[in-house]
């Protein structure tokens, strides 16, 4: 057995091509998985090297070194073509064959022709390239993003899938993502350290919604432990790679791995319905975005959880904040609790309305009466229009864009004149009065709640008086005048008075007519007012 004693630059340079000739130069191999299920979806190669004389040197000691003199890129051809037997090796034996992840320097984009050499070792060997993923880090992109982003298309193009690795760590991470199309986000260890939630745990879940509307998977690197990787799971990201499953494996731990586990495919964590373009939606010059913040009224974006029923705002736009913003601003909103300003009965019909969406796949609408209280604006209950949609699924998660209206001063409104209506029809009972509205050029007749559950008038009457007379309702002795006097109106007559027998009981009615003219005095529409004759004497009884 060799004592592991660590190499100088000196020594490693002298062994290297050695290494590389013997596989002392080669692979681990460490897991990627589901938290959710318990599959493996891929794996990371890493590099190891083992000297037949000082064991095996660490990573981030020889890596730098190699960096450094020009020699990763032989390196990582090496790695890449070993990655490439073990595949065939998988596949000559019939075992599941899982992706690959193999790691690119960011040396290898600067000085050499990385991809087509990789892409040569590939098909020498035959691998299906969809069993074969490259990694690229966020700090590639320092010696220019036009290198990358060449890079990415000639990777693209052969079919690679490309894993921005060490996500979150740079702090141009944001600017990255706009600017290269990548298919896997490889969160930083750097996150998983420290205690969960907080800053820390902001920063992530941004970084994870972010990623569900780019329709990016995300897999966490580094996690420990099952308190972090329920925590992942919880915002969403099920993805991990780290010694909680497995430390990276030799060839042959590996190879029992795939024996033991079952596999599945990486997805998307969030499958998006609409054709909308998301990765665009986060780019503030887009046009998706410039529609979204200037064309669409007041909107919202935001995810139901049907399990435990929560809520949370992602996006929303200026006239959102506008609208419903209450004195508060876009980072006040984005903060709080969305459920906060219902009561019990509002919260249960958006809900509903939620529910009606994902079932029905369509708009939904519904009207909620929210209460908010801010320091600028103190108390205050406004009730909103929501026509909601669902644009996207991910487990029990649901991605609700709605359309919202600020529809309090209509409601009131409302609400006033059915208070009004209230008291007139209160009114008419009490004075016994029965009314109606003729218009004078199309000669319908809307009579008023009394005429219809009492003689039994159907909402809207045509070709006015004719059917009223028809029905006996209107004496038929009486019949001439009448039309006469609707002739009378349609020439402006303003007011006319009469008493009628009315009904079969021939009861005697004042009946009477006000008109109401346009601008120009031509006349619209006659109110016409029935009231029953009472007797003076009788009355005085
Ligand atoms: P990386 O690509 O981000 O690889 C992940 C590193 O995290 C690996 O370290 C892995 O062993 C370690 N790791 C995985 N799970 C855990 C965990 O739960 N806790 C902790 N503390 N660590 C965990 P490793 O193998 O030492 O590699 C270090 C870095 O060296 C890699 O970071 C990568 O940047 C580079 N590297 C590795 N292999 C290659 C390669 O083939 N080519 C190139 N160019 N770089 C490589
Ligand atoms: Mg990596
Ligand atoms: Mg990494």
């Amino acid at each position: 057995m060799v004592a592991n004693s660590r190499m100088n630059e000196q020594e490693l340079l002298a062994a290297f091509d050695e290494a590389i000739e013997n596989d002392h130069i080669f692979a681990y191999f460490q897991p990627q998985v589901n938290h959710s299920t318990g599959r493996m979806v891929g794996a990371e190669a890493l590099m190891r090297w083992k000297d037949p004389e000082c064991g095996m040197q660490y990573p981030s000691d020889f890596i730098p070194v190699l960096e450094s003199n020009g020699l990763i890129y032989k390196a990582d051809l090496h790695l890449f073509d070993m990655v490439c037997r073990f595949i065939n090796k998988c596949i000559d034996e019939g075992l599941t064959v899982v992706p690959i992840s193999v790691n690119l320097s960011r040396y290898d984009i600067y000085d050499r022709d990385y991809v087509e050499e990789i892409e040569k070792i590939r098909q020498k060997y035959d691998v299906p390239v969809k069993y074969l993923r490259i990694e690229i880090t966020e700090s590639s992109a320092i010696g220019g993003i036009k290198l990358v982003k060449n890079a990415l298309d000639r990777l693209h193009g052969y079919g690679y899938l490309v894993e921005m690795d060490d996500f979150g760590s740079g702090y141009s991470s944001l600017n990255i993502l706009k600017d290269l199309d990548i298919d896997i986000i490889k969160l930083d260890m750097i996150f998983m350290s420290g205690k969960l939630g907080g800053r820390g745990g902001t920063i992530l879940n941004s970084i994870i919604q972010m990623a569900k509307w780019l329709q990016t998977p995300v897999i966490a690197e580094g996690v420990e432990t099952m308190e972090m990787a329920n925590f992942l799971k919880s915002m969403g990201c099920n993805y991990i790679q780290g010694y909680l499953y497995s430390k990276p494996l030799e060839e042959a731990g590996f190879l029992q791995k795939i024996k033991d586990m079952d596999y599945e495919p990486v997805q998307s964590a969030m499958q998006l319905i609409t054709d909308m373009d998301n990765g665009k939606f986060w780019d503030p010059d887009s046009m998706e975005a410039i529609i979204f913040s200037n064309f669409v009224g007041p909107a919202v974006v935001m995810t139901y959880d049907i399990y435990d029923h929560s809520a949370e705002i992602h996006r929303v736009n200026e006239q959102y904040v506008r609208e419903i913003g209450r004195g508060q601003d876009e980072y006040d909103i984005l903060n709080s609790d969305p459920w906060e300003c219902f009561d019990e009965e509002n919260l249960k019909i958006y809900e509903e309305t939620i529910k009606k969406a994902i079932a029905s796949d369509d708009e939904e609408m519904c009207d909620t009466w929210r209460s908010y209280c801010t320091k600028l604006c103190g108390e205050e209950k406004i009730c909103i229009r929501s026509h909601m949609r669902v644009v996207g699924k991910g487990g029990d998660k649901y991605l609700i864009y709605s359309r919202v209206r600020n529809v309090t001063t209509e409601k009131k409104a409302l609400m006033e004149l059915n208070n009004s209506e209230h008291l007139l029809k209160y009114g008419f009972e009490h004075a016994n009065v029965y009314a109606w509205e003729v218009n004078l050029s199309t000669f319908e007749m809307h009579p008023c709640f009394r005429c219809m559950r009492d003689l039994g008038l159907p909402p809207v009457v045509k070709n006015y008086p004719e059917p009223v007379i028809e029905s006996g309702l209107f004496p038929a002795d009486y019949a001439d005048m009448y039309r006469d006097w609707m002739k009378q109106m349609r020439d402006g007559v303003d007011n006319l008075e009469a008493v009628i027998p009315l009904t079969a009981g021939r009861i005697p009615f004042i009946v009477r007519y006000t008109l109401e003219y346009d601008e120009n005095g031509k006349p619209l529409k006659a109110f016409g007012s029935a009231t029953l004759v009472v007797d003076n004497e009788e009355k005085s009884e």
